[in-house]
């Protein structure tokens, strides 16, 4: 019994020194990213924070911050904002850093919202510039009629059909005809 307890002990002992040793090195590790994002060592600051969140069991604030901060710098852009605003929710306005995470948490949003609105407009170009290469076939079927060659036009009494005015009777655009109607350029060959 008296084995097994000193036992306990010294394996208790063994895991809290273990843990101790441990977490100074992590906030060594902290403190030298710390260090090099300064000095503008910014990839090598980002190895050493990851390691940091990745094996502390209980991040301190201060790594919200520096993983923020450096995020910025390595234009990753959304994940600062994100770390940014840990910062703050967790420190609020008496975080030792609040001045300059809000300053970074500003830039990163910046620069962020620059992106997506050149992504966007990016998606608008490709959209207008697209060619649908018909899969290699000379004629599509007629979006309009779909290959019916006719359109039903709604009367008073009945519904009457008329010929497609696009694919006029056939049912089938041509591949420069099926581009031109997906970019809403087509005109009928016939009027009403
Ligand atoms: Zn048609």
């Amino acid at each position: 019994m008296r084995f097994f307890l000193s036992l306990t002990i010294i394996m208790i002992a063994y895991c809290l020194n273990g843990q101790i040793i441990r977490k100074s090195e992590l906030l060594r590790r902290m403190d030298k990213g710390a260090e090099l994002m300064l000095l503008g060592n910014y990839d090598s600051a980002q190895v050493l924070f990851q390691s940091v969140l990745q094996n502390m069991p209980k991040l301190p604030s201060d790594i919200t911050y520096y993983f923020g901060r450096n995020s910025y710098h390595l234009r990753k852009y959304k994940q600062s904002i994100n770390w940014l605003n840990k910062y703050i929710q967790l420190k609020g306005t008496k975080g030792r850093f609040y001045e300059s995470a809000i300053q970074y948490l500003q830039f990163a949003e910046d620069e962020y919202l620059k992106i997506e609105k050149t992504r966007i407009e990016q998606i608008s170009i490709d959209l207008e510039n697209a060619e649908y290469d018909c899969e290699g076939l000379e004629k599509m079927l007629c979006p309009v009629c779909h290959g019916a060659g006719v359109v039903i036009q709604t009367g008073l009494f009945e519904d009457t059909y008329k010929t497609c005015p696009y694919s006029l009777g056939e049912g089938y655009l041509s591949c420069t005809e099926y581009n031109l109607f997906m970019r809403g350029d087509l005109e009928p060959k016939v009027g009403n």
